[in-house]
């Protein structure tokens, strides 16, 4: 009684970790008075939180990926990471090549994105 658990989705009492079950997170319920089950519904759900973060996880890769300078190029003025003959700064594109505080920088080869400055 203790344990008993209701299922979220039809809200019947079930138990946790039957062999039956894809996930415990619904009840057994497979189909159910003519309907989809808990447990096919479930399924869809998590397929679709799935691709969900498969997406966030490629976009959050490609943020923090090198870019090679032969590829593509940061927006004009946009402040980036980029490698170069000395190693990495950070500087701007202007039309005559790459910035930083400094002068121009030789050889950048790369750039990154930098990432959001804390809220
Ligand atoms: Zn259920």
């Amino acid at each position: 009684m203790t344990n008993e658990k209701l299922c979220p989705d039809c809200g019947r009492p079930f138990a946790k970790g039957r062999q039956s079950s894809l996930t415990s997170e619904v009840c057994d319920n497979w189909t159910h008075q003519g309907r989809q089950g808990c447990q096919r519904r479930a399924i869809i759900r998590l397929r679709a939180e799935n691709a969900r973060l498969s997406e966030e996880v490629r976009r959050l890769k490609a943020e923090r990926q090198w870019i090679r300078c032969d590829e593509r190029m940061p927006e004009m003025g946009e402040r980036v990471v980029v490698r170069y003959f000395y190693g990495r700064a950070i500087a701007e594109l202007t039309p005559v090549g790459f910035h930083d505080a400094d002068g121009a920088l030789r050889d950048v080869t790369h750039w990154v994105r930098l990432p959001e400055s804390p809220k």
